[in-house]
């Protein structure tokens, strides 16, 4: 029987009746860019986050590049980004012109290592980005320390990271903004592309909602040079549907994390390490291997899907060449990008399953 990393088909058939009511809505109501529905999500969307505000825009990268573009980030500037992590987050950097400064990762959680900040601060930097990869929540107290001491903005990438909590308060408004993609994949997905900003900040959201819309308040009026990244209200009924089932979806999630966890305990290879303080969204369930390549074909042949979180940093991606980092700049992201492999997760996937991932990735590892 194969088990498939992620089947989105299956989690459309659990939620096909409210998905189709909720699309036909939209499509009758002759609203097709911004209105009711795209309001009514956004204020969910903020109250479930616990923040302020939440601003829907296209997808994920544009919610990082217009949240930072708020904040007045431009050429000249840099950002503090992780080292490990998709290359969206430097991409949005980038995109102002700005210049994204790399911090590795603490060994352990695979997030931003806020003991290496500091070291990466210049008068250049104004905003320190972590992200919450693999759903796991970074390490925020000491990170908004380092930021207030230095007059800085944080802007939190929260892609992977919906329902999350650090410190028992979730995700959503730690930092100044907090950015969130609905790519389909991600554990509040959308049926096409959408993303979000959330915050406590009234002039940033307000500065974000001009942005993603030619830079207009009224319409015809341009009070700057925006762009066209609105969130689609077919996506957000769809996300208001899909939101009143996260909490449990996650709870599906965290119940094979904790059975990964505790089946492949003792092995050799590394799990992923959870902090006390934080209650992680197991978007992805990451392990590391030294022989990872075998394993996934291993795994493969035993119809197991998985993928690697990422194959190859971002200073080592041909679009950074134009920074300069070689092979051994960032000796610990370089590591866990050759060691990562993601194991099957999703609200779809039975305990059972689960089993069969335990006992095929013990066959392989056992065999090297
Ligand atoms: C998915 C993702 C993004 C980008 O989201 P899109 O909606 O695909 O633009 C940004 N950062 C991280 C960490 C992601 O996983």
């Amino acid at each position: 029987m194969k088990i498939p990393f992620l089947d989105l088909g299956a989690a459309y058939r659990e939620l096909q009746a409210e998905i189709d009511t909720a699309v036909a809505r939209v499509l009758s109501s002759g609203y097709y860019i911004g209105g009711p529905e795209v309001e009514a999500f956004e204020g969910e969307f903020a109250t479930y986050c616990g923040a302020s505000h939440a601003v829907g825009v296209a997808n994920g990268l544009d919610a990082l590049h217009l949240a930072l573009r708020a904040m007045d980030v431009g050429p000249g500037d840099e950002v503090v980004v992780p080292s490990n992590t998709y290359i969206a987050t430097w991409l949005a950097v980038s995109q102002c012109g700005a210049t994204p400064i790399p911090v590795e990762p603490d060994v352990y959680t695979r997030n931003i290592d806020p003991a290496r900040i500091e070291a990466a601060l210049t008068p250049r930097t104004k905003v320190i980005l972590p992200v919450h990869l693999y759903g796991q929540p970074a390490d925020m107290e000491p990170i908004l320390a380092i930021a207030r001491k230095h007059g800085l903005c944080v802007l939190e990438d929260a892609a992977q990271a919906h329902g999350a909590r650090y410190k028992g308060k979730r995700l959503g408004a730690h930092g100044d903004a907090v950015a969130w993609s609905f790519y389909p994949g991600k554990n509040l997905g959308a049926m096409g592309d959408g993303g979000a900003v959330t915050t406590n900040d009234a002039r940033l959201a307000d500065r974000i909602g001009v942005l993603r819309n030619y830079g207009s308040r009224a319409k015809y009026v341009n009070e700057v040079k925006g762009y066209n990244s609105r969130l689609d209200p077919v996506q957000a009924a769809i996300l208001r549907v899909k939101l009143t089932h996260l909490d449990d979806w996650n709870a599906r999630r965290t119940s094979l994390a904790a059975r990964y966890q505790q089946g492949l305990s003792g092995s050799s290879l590394t799990l992923p390490h959870v902090p006390d303080w934080a209650e992680p969204a197991w978007h992805l369930y990451v392990v590391q291997h030294h022989k990872r390549e075998v394993m996934q074909k291993e795994l493969a042949d035993a119809g197991i899907g998985t993928l690697i979180h990422y194959p190859i940093p971002p200073h080592l991606q041909t679009a950074y060449a134009d920074l300069g980092y070689g092979r051994g700049s960032f000796p610990i992201s370089e590591k866990i990008h050759k060691e990562v492999l993601s194991l099957p997760i999703g609200p779809t996937m039975s305990l059972s399953q689960a089993e069969q991932v335990i006992d095929a990735v013990r066959s392989a590892i056992g065999k090297h």
